[in-house]
């Protein structure tokens, strides 16, 4: 019997474990290799949300100007930390040149071509784990809570979204489940439809790792340096490190601009009991505030840090998010936990999928930014077709790493 082909995947959050499970569907032998820090990874500290209504690329123009009101100062959530200027400033011009209207319009095409496949993959791999109940395709709420935030909202439902997406105004049962939910009264508030949510992040990643296992895949805990990814200990490797994937791909002679976007949330088990179960993710979108409840409590995000994946946590930050949630009318109290992470974000905002220039044998696929939850089961398919030399069902062009160079 043919010796199966051997491969090493880099990273253990969901685009690496997804990536790992698709190359063991078609037969290969696979080990994945995370260092398990001490804080979990943006695939388990996430809201949850199966973002598919996201084509529009964050690096645009409006996003720029809009950039004075969304300041942490002013109290938005997007904050520049001084002490990071040499990560951020040269990103941020990378941004710049990627928020032409015509780069914008590429972008948007390419992240609707992936995004108008990433519920059908996501079914696949929850039923191929044997757990369909992982994904709920229940759609997600925007609430308003000023009259001008709603009549700004209301005049965007009717304008196209993505292919298979709608919106309209949030039902009756959703007015009253929102009620139950918040204390203060809400202006209005619009229902998604043709988006969807995980059960809970924490569960999703544990039951993909199980079924790895399962499958006769092996774990191993340690960092792979770029030492280690010049041996040729495989016969293929997938660099799938979140944030810290740029090392990896700069030893490998690919410039990389990649950066940690920093998000924190806080979570209660307590806050839950009151939250009312059928309502699915809901954005405040004046707070710029994420909250879902998942299997394991209320858990409520928010912030984009541009900063060093290391950089200590900004404690602020989450008596920011105790004080929205407190004005709510959920009050978070003393069983509450607290987490900050990285999004793995390219200045473009596309992630980064393909097979080396450098060296044919490795695989990358990182960069998801805001969308890596809901990216990780397709991004996993599109590995193992390149993997096997099978044509990816998505132009994968616009997410070659080369972009960079
Ligand atoms: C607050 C917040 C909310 C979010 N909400 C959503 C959402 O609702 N929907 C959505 O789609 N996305 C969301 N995201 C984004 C999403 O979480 C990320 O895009 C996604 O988790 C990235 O997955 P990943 O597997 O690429 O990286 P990660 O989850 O970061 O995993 C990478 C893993 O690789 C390991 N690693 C790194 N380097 C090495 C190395 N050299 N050797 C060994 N191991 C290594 C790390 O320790 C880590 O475990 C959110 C992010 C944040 C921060």
């Amino acid at each position: 019997m043919a010796k199966r082909k051997t491969v090493l995947v880099i990273g253990g959050g969901v685009v690496g474990l997804c990536a790992a499970l698709s190359l063991q569907d078609r037969g290969f032998d696979a080990t994945l290799v995370d260092d398990a820090p001490e804080r979990p990874p943006a695939s388990w500290g996430n809201v949850g949300h199966i973002a598919t209504e996201q084509v529009a690329p964050l690096a645009s123009w409006a996003m720029v100007f809009d950039m004075p009101r969304r300041l942490m100062t002013v109290g938005g959530p997007v904050s520049f930390p001084p002490t990071a200027i040499g990560t951020w400033l040269p990103f941020g011009l990378r941004l710049l040149a990627a928020a032409s209207p015509r780069r914008f319009d590429q972008g948007k095409a390419a992240l609707a071509d992936l995004l108008g496949q990433a519920l059908p993959a996501w079914r696949r791999r929850a039923a191929r784990v044997g757990a369909p109940d992982l994904l709920k395709e229940t759609g997600h709420l925007v609430a308003w809570e000023s009259e001008a935030a709603a009549a700004r909202g209301r005049r965007e439902m009717s304008t196209a979204v993505a292919d298979g997406v709608t919106r309209g105004e949030a039902s009756a049962a959703d007015t009253e489940a929102l009620r139950r939910a918040v204390a203060r009264p809400l202006a209005g508030a619009m229902r998604y439809a043709g988006t969807g949510s995980v059960s809970d992040p924490g569960a999703a990643l544990s039951t993909l790792h199980l079924a790895f296992v399962a499958a006769g895949g092996r774990v191993e805990r340690g960092v792979v340096d770029a030492a280690r990814l010049g041996r040729r200990e495989s016969d293929l490797v997938v660099i799938a490190a979140g944030a810290r994937s740029g090392a990896l791909m700069r030893a490998l002679g690919h410039p990389t601009p990649i950066v940690a976007e920093r998000g924190y949330h806080i979570q209660s088990a307590a806050a839950a009991r009151d939250w009312p179960e059928e309502l699915p993710p809901v954005v405040f979108e004046e707070r710029a505030l994420v909250v879902s409840r998942f299997a394991s409590g209320l858990r409520a995000t928010s912030f984009v840090e541009f900063t060093r994946h290391d950089a200590p946590p900004d404690p602020r930050k989450w008596a920011r998010l105790h004080a929205h949630m407190a004005a709510l009318g959920a009050a978070f109290g003393a069983d509450t936990t607290t987490w900050h992470g990285s999004r793995p974000t390219l200045p473009d905002y596309l992630p980064a999928i393909g097979v080396s220039s450098k060296d044919p044998r490795v695989i990358y696929a990182f960069g998801h930014q805001h969308l890596g939850l809901t990216l990780g089961p397709l991004s996993g398919e599109i590995v193992a077709d390149l993997a096997t030399g099978e044509r990816p069902a998505v132009d994968l062009s616009p997410f070659a790493v080369e972009r960079f160079a």
